[in-house]
This record gives C-alpha cells, sequence and structure tokens, in this order.
C-alpha cells in the first residue's frame, strides 16, 4: 500500500490511482442468504437466477379480439381479385384464465380476451376494433390484418433455461416483478454489509444539545446514516468521538470489531488534532492520502485489525473521510460507494455522465478533478445546461442540498468559459 511518505502533499494522488488502489483492497462478503422475494429487494443476488419456465408461457392475446387461422388469410387473398372482406363463424369465447379448450374449426374464429391462451389452430388475433360482428359471425378486411398479428408467443420474454437475472445485481423493481413472472419465491442474496460510522471533534454537538459558543452540529453523521441507509446496507452509528487519542482507539477498535467497513469523518488532516491519522497506525495499515480533488482532499484509507493481525482474523476496511461536510459527501460518492457496492458483491455500472453546457465561467487549476455541484436542466430544445451552485466552499452542505449533479472537471482540465461543454454526473437516484 502507498504510505504517507511515498506521497507529499506536493505529490498527491490522482482520483482515479485512488479508485484502483482500493478496488484492489477489496474482498467482496461471502456469506449467502435464501430470503423471500420482497425481503430481496435492494439486496445483491448471489446466484444466477435461470427462467424454469416459458414467459409467457402459452402463446396469448395482446390485443381483445378474435382469434383464428392466419392462413385464411392469403387463401381469401388468391381466390378474390380485389381482396374484400372475410367472413367468419364465432366457435366460443377465451378468457385470461378460461381458454377455449377446443381445436378451432377450420373457417371459424374464436372470441378471445387479451391474455387468454391462443386456442389450438389460432395463430392470428383480429382487434375488435377492425370487425363487424353480426349475430354469430364476424366480418373484416383482410388487408388491415396480417398473418400473426397480436399474438404474443410463448417465451417471448423468458425461453426456459434462458437466463433472467446474473449474480451481482442489485434487485430493484423490475427484478422482483421479474423473478414473480418465473415463479421464484426466494432468492440466494449476499449478507448485508455491516458499517460502522462515526465523527470525530471536539466542537461538535449532536442535534438536541444546546450548541455553545464555538461549536457545531454534527452533519456528517445523518448525511452518512442516510447515504448508508440508501445503500441497503446495515449501518451501526457509534456516535461523536471527542478529539482525545485513546477515545479515537478504543471507538476505532469497537467500530473495526463490529463491522465489515468503518468510516469517520474529521482528523484526517495535518491539524494538531488530527488523531485518526496516528491511531490507525497501531492496529491498521492505514495509508494516508492528500487526494488530487477538490473538495476531498485529506483522505485515509487502510485496513484496521482490531484483534490479532493478518491470517484469517478479522478486519475491517476503514475510510478516514475529510471533516468538511460536502467533502464527506462527495468522496462518499467518488470513491466509498463503489467500494461499498464492490464489497457488497454488486456488479454495478458506472454512473451517468454526460455533457451539458455551462451557463457560467469556471476557474479551475490543472492537476485535480474538481466536483461542482451544479444544477441541470433541460431546454425546451433538449440541450442540456447546468449552473454551479452560489457557494462552492467544502462546508457549505446547503450546495449539496440545491444541486442535482456534479460538474465533473478533469485532471487536465483548465478554466472554462461560459457556454463551453463541460461533463455533468447526476446523483438523483445514485444512492
Ligand atoms: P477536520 O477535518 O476534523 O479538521 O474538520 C474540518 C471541518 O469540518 C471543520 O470546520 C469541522 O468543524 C467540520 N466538521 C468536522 N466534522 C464535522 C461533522 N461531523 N459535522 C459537521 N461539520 C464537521
Ligand atoms: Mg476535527
Amino acid at each position: 500500500m502507498t504510505t504517507s511518505n511515498e506521497l507529499s502533499a506536493s505529490n498527491p494522488l490522482p482520483v482515479e490511482t485512488a479508485r484502483a488502489l482500493i478496488r484492489r483492497a477489496i474482498a467482496p462478503v461471502t456469506t449467502i442468504e435464501r430470503v423471500a422475494l420482497r425481503t430481496a429487494l435492494g439486496r445483491v443476488l448471489a446466484e444466477d437466477v435461470e427462467s424454469p419456465i416459458d414467459v409467457p408461457a402459452h402463446d396469448n392475446a395482446a390485443m381483445d379480439g378474435y382469434a383464428f387461422d392466419g392462413s385464411t388469410l392469403s387463401v381469401a387473398s388468391a381466390v378474390q381479385v380485389k381482396p374484400g372482406p372475410l367472413t367468419l363463424a364465432v366457435a366460443g369465447e377465451a378468457r385470461a384464465g378460461h381458454p377455449f379448450d377446443r381445436v378451432c374449426p377450420a373457417g371459424e374464429c374464436v372470441r378471445i380476451m387479451t391474455g387468454a391462451p391462443m386456442p389450438a389452430g389460432c395463430d392470428t388475433v383480429v382487434p375488435q376494433e377492425f370487425v363487424a360482428r353480426s349475430g354469430e359471425s364476424i366480418a373484416f378486411d383482410v388487408d388491415r390484418i396480417e398473418r400473426g398479428a397480436n399474438c404474443r408467443r410463448a417465451g417471448e420474454d423468458l425461453a426456459r433455461g434462458q437466463a433472467a437475472l446474473a449474480a451481482g445485481r442489485i434487485l430493484r423493481a423490475a427484478d422482483l416483478g421479474l423473478l414473480a413472472s418465473l415463479g421464484v419465491a426466494e432468492v440466494g442474496v449476499r449478507r448485508r454489509l455491516r458499517v460502522a460510522f462515526f465523527s470525530t471533534g471536539d466542537e461538535l454537538r449532536s442535534v438536541g444539545e444546546p450548541l455553545e459558543s464555538g461549536c457545531v452540529y454534527d452533519s456528517n453523521r445523518y448525511t452518512l446514516y442516510a447515504m448508508l441507509m440508501r445503500m441497503g446496507v446495515e449501518a451501526i452509528d457509534l456516535g461523536v468521538v471527542r478529539d482525545e487519542p485513546e477515545a479515537l482507539e478504543t471507538a476505532l477498535r469497537a467500530a473495526a470489531d463490529s463491522a465489515d467497513v468503518v468510516l469517520t469523518s474529521g482528523g484526517v488532516s495535518v491539524g494538531d488534532a488530527d488523531f485518526t491519522a496516528r491511531m490507525t497506525q497501531t492496529f491498521g495499515d492505514v495509508a494516508f492520502w492528500q487526494l488530487a480533488m477538490r473538495p476531498g482532499r485529506p483522505l485515509a484509507f487502510g485496513r484496521l485489525w482490531p484483534g490479532e493481525r493478518g491470517g484469517n482474523a478479522h478486519s475491517a476496511l476503514f475510510f478516514g473521510l475529510p471533516g468538511n461536510p460536502v467533502a464527506v459527501m462527495v468522496t462518499f460518492y467518488q470513491l466509498v460507494r463503489e467500494a461499498l457496492n464492490a464489497m457488497s458483491g454488486a456488479d454495478t455500472a458506472p454512473p451517468l455522465r454526460f455533457a451539458a453546457e455551462s451557463s457560467a465561467p469556471i476557474r479551475k487549476r490543472p492537476g485535480r478533478t474538481e466536483f461542482l455541484r451544479g444544477v441541470a436542466t433541460r431546454d425546451a430544445a433538449g440541450k442540456w445546461r447546468v449552473t454551479p451552485t452560489r457557494s462552492q466552499g467544502s462546508g457549505v452542505l446547503s450546495s449539496m442540498s440545491e444541486a442535482n449533479c456534479f460538474i465533473v472537471l478533469a485532471h487536465e482540465q483548465g478554466d472554462i468559459a461560459a457556454g463551453a461543454p463541460v461533463e455533468i454526473m447526476p446523483f438523483d437516484g445514485l444512492i
């Protein structure tokens, strides 16, 4: 692991390098639980699921109308000089759940409702709007319909034995529906990741406490709690820890003991009260990074062994996030999210990014990746525009609240002129 000695403040680590180092340190949780379908929402599928049946199980009608043998159409066209109406006798009825249980006789049709199985001998449905019915027969223009129309084929959605969902998928609404359509009542999922977190700082007060002079309310524990809940992990809130070496060591050991991942905020820069760094050295393998990113410059990352070290002994992945509230959220979105997904065994695509026109000029120094908070909107012509939020300070949490995307300014990028394209990364729904 890269140590702080190798990385001086003048040689900060590019974000992509940090991502790669984090990825290398990750081993996904292996325990698998079998859970009922509803409980599987948001969980990581642990096994590939193949369809045990054809979906749909039978050929069935896609519209309300009349089912018939579509070969009659070409016969009718051939014998008539100018194709005209085809007349068919109605042999009976098929409704969803109530099939027509005979073969449809030649030259006849079956009244059919959407979803009803196609009667034997039929492959085409003429919609009822195209049909003139008189008594027990119908007539319609053969030009208006093609053989096979309005018939959903068995196995059209998924054929028996076909891969339906791959292991690693985070199960969403469509997936639960899909699994239900296969008749799957329970699935194997990875156990939920346990993430312990706490805030550090003598100045922090918890909500509900009076705010003495020089103090701030602890907001990081709430943003972290919310982000962890949205990620579907088991969040273990260990409160606020004072800037005292012993208190920090106790909290870090307890956190590492109870969790797969430990997140802290604050105390990772080079101030006199920044003890997180020093304490983790005694029972961890932790690197202190100056990241070439803004916000989010100081970050600690590594592994903690609360008890015996090495071998099969329990250890926890450790992220010492910066203290500034915006930096906490940015580092979470940019580095922690991906790590937690990977540790959960999830196989996730990179977040969406696309180009938008910047409505304002942006000052940018090459040599670090910047994540500005932006508000992206789509104009009437369909073009995406983005406006940086008023304040970009790393302590100004209202900028995160106001924004719906990051404006990602790449490592080498310089100043941006108003009207120039920039890359945006929407974060609504990302976590
Ligand atoms: P630190 O990295 O500990 O020096 O903290 C940097 C800045 O973030 C300071 O202004 C802290 O007061 C602030 N800060 C640290 N932790 C929190 C927290 N949990 N909630 C709100 N602000 C915080
Ligand atoms: Mg602090």
